[in-house]
């Protein structure tokens, strides 16, 4: 038995061994040893601050995915597992018997721990899970995702009484069904900092959302070879003014970690320290913003190690803001910096931050 909570904890993590059952005939980079890197990864900060951990209470119900997801996908999914056979849903993608019951507990995951943050119960979450799901658009499967996780946790919150919801995506590809789901949603604000070009080959600086959806999309698409350094830029020009302007009541964060420089699927350069900053920016974002309301949401990430280590980095840096200061490791290169111009030209329309710059400064010195 659990104690009786007398005071919320510093941190709650979300999973559940009964993800695992999704799983492929042979190997697959989106394997069941990556959820148990992130556990690793996430249990050590947990032990060290006495945080909880709560495994996953129900899979997403059918009026929870139809939030943002057509029936009639949910329909061939509820098909597919019916049928018990293993079939590729695209190329990437695998689903065999296991697959459709995991994918739906993931979703419910973020169903959790939207509901324990926006009730109060804890400020900080993180839901470890599998399948990832921001590929996942609004009808069909995609890049090793099924159901778009995040985005069924943003439209909870929104059903929960949350007026705006912001999700931050930076797992090294673009966030591409997340997108598709809230493009015209103006409640949902949706930035994603991705390499490009890269698979999905979407989120380009022009992708700004449509008709009252218009600017609450922002894509960050970096060259390969971006570091910390570039996403420090990003997030002090873009990311955390339009964060501060949008006044989100509860920050979502895809959580991907092969933007790593280990990881095997992309070539962006990113360290554990750079994942400890950014998730301490975001968590001082919404102490500013909502009450220190955030959840992260594993996404991708395939070097075991570099995941397990970025995910504790997450949670160390969400926890203790303080101790992982922004680097000052110089200006991005100039084609990097110069995108990051481009994107805040392209969102200036909608964000007054963007528009009203005080110094009138651009990070590409030319
Ligand atoms: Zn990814």
């Amino acid at each position: 038995m659990s104690e009786a909570p007398t005071q919320k904890p510093p941190l709650t993590i979300w999973s559940d061994p009964r993800l695992q059952a999704h799983q492929s005939s042979g190997y697959h980079a989106e394997r069941p040893a990556r959820l148990d890197a992130a556990l690793r990864g996430a249990r050590s900060v947990v032990a060290g601050v006495h945080g909880q951990e709560r495994s996953i209470p129900a899979p997403a119900s059918r009026e929870a995915l139809s939030r943002v997801h057509d029936p009639a996908y949910l329909d061939r999914l509820d098909a597919a597992d019916a049928l018990g056979a293993r079939v590729q849903l695209d190329p990437d993608t695998y689903f065999g018997p296991g697959s459709l019951g995991a994918a739906k507990l993931a979703a419910g995951g973020a169903i959790a721990m939207v509901e324990a943050i926006m009730a109060s119960e804890t400020d900080l979450g993180m839901l470890l899970a599998r399948p990832p799901g921001h590929h996942a658009p609004h009808d069909r499967a995609m890049g090793f995702c099924l159901l778009n996780n995040v985005a069924v946790g943003a439209a909870h919150a929104r059903a929960l009484g949350a007026r705006r919801v912001a999700i931050i995506d930076w797992d090294v590809h673009h966030g591409n069904g997340t997108q598709d789901i809230f493009w015209r949603d103006p409640d949902v604000l949706f930035i994603s900092l991705h390499q490009a070009p890269l698979y999905p080959d979407s989120g380009w600086v022009n992708e700004t959302g449509e008709a009252e959806g218009a600017g609450a999309t922002i894509n960050l698409p970096f060259p390969a070879a971006g570091d910390g350094a570039l996403y420090a830029a990003a997030f002090e020009r873009v990311v955390l003014p339009v964060l501060d302007e949008a006044r989100p009541d509860l920050i979502l964060v895809s959580a991907g970690y092969d933007g790593h420089a280990r990881d095997p699927l992309a070539s962006m350069l990113l360290r554990d320290g750079d994942y400890a900053w950014m998730a301490a920016r975001l968590r001082e974002a919404s102490h500013r913003l909502c009450r220190g309301r955030i959840g992260f949401c594993l996404e991708g990430g395939y070097d075991l190690g570099a995941l397990e280590a970025g995910v504790g980095a997450t949670l160390r840096g969400a926890v203790d803001p303080a101790s992982h200061p922004t680097p000052s490791s110089g200006a991005p290169p100039p084609a990097a910096a110069r995108i990051v111009d481009g994107v805040v030209r392209a969102a200036a329309p909608w964000w007054r931050c963007l528009r009203d710059d005080p110094s009138g400064r651009s990070i590409s010195a030319a």
